[in-house]
């Protein structure tokens, strides 16, 4: 038996994560296998608690169940989130539930992994989910103009007519690539590529998702042309 009290000096030098399931399997499962990758892992099974922890915790990442007992479903606790942070957030969907996946996106998560998963699956874009939110801001570059929208890279901070937008950090990392790349079309599979990484497992539809959401905030000036056959190109 390990004594609990190592429990908590274990190593964690990858970051907090909160860890919001309901199956205890499941949450026993990703716990095992997320502090052996590394990262310390604090758990909720239910939605307020969730809440509650990340408020208290301000962990780096959260993993979120879709499906959860009580009043907030996992939707609703990422819909929450979203109001005030842009925390990294993997939410856990059924096999069948696109619907799911999709409004997971559009309110904010930034990546999703179906059940059932390979643990190693889900510690791997964990892994590259932290690398992206971590990178330093590039200096020397921008800010970029796209017409009345300005894309600071180093404050991350996007502006439409001298008004901050707020975006999701993978919706401005895809900004930020059209800003930096105006008058080149890219497929759907280049820009997840480029955004995603190349450790993403995620099908093309989800930049169709992001971009959505960048053309509901930005409205018309955002020059964004769909190129049919190819995928999208900025200006
Ligand atoms: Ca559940």
């Amino acid at each position: 038996m390990t004594n609990p009290a190592d429990k908590t000096s274990m190593r964690h030098e990858h970051g907090t994560i909160v860890l919001v399931e309901d199956d205890i399997h499941i949450a026993e499962l990703i716990d095992i296998y997320l502090r052996d990758a590394g990262f310390r892992v604090l758990q909720a099974t239910d939605g307020e608690r969730g809440l509650e922890l990340i408020k208290l915790q301000q962990p780096d990442l959260v993993i979120l169940d879709i499906g959860l007992p009580g009043e907030l479903d996992g939707l609703e606790v990422c819909r929450e989130l979203r109001k005030t942070t842009e925390i990294p957030i993997v939410i856990l969907t059924a096999r069948d539930d696109e619907i799911d996946r999709i409004i997971g996106l559009e309110l904010g998560a930034d990546d999703y992994v179906t059940k059932p998963f390979a643990p190693r699956e889900l510690a791997a874009r964990i892994k590259a989910i932290l690398r992206r939110s971590d990178r330093k801001p590039r200096t020397g570059e921008g800010p970029f103009h796209i017409g009345n929208i300005v894309v600071d890279v180093v404050r991350r901070e996007v502006t439409l007519n001298g008004d901050i937008v707020q975006l999701t950090a993978r919706e401005f990392d895809l900004l930020a690539h059209f800003a930096e790349h105006v008058g080149i079309a890219y497929t759907r599979q280049q820009l997840l590529d480029a955004v995603w990484g190349s450790g993403w497992y995620g099908d093309e539809r989800t930049v169709d998702v992001h971009v959505r959401q960048l053309r509901r905030k930005l409205g018309d000036d955002f020059p964004l042309t769909t190129v049919w056959g190819v995928g999208y190109r900025c200006g």
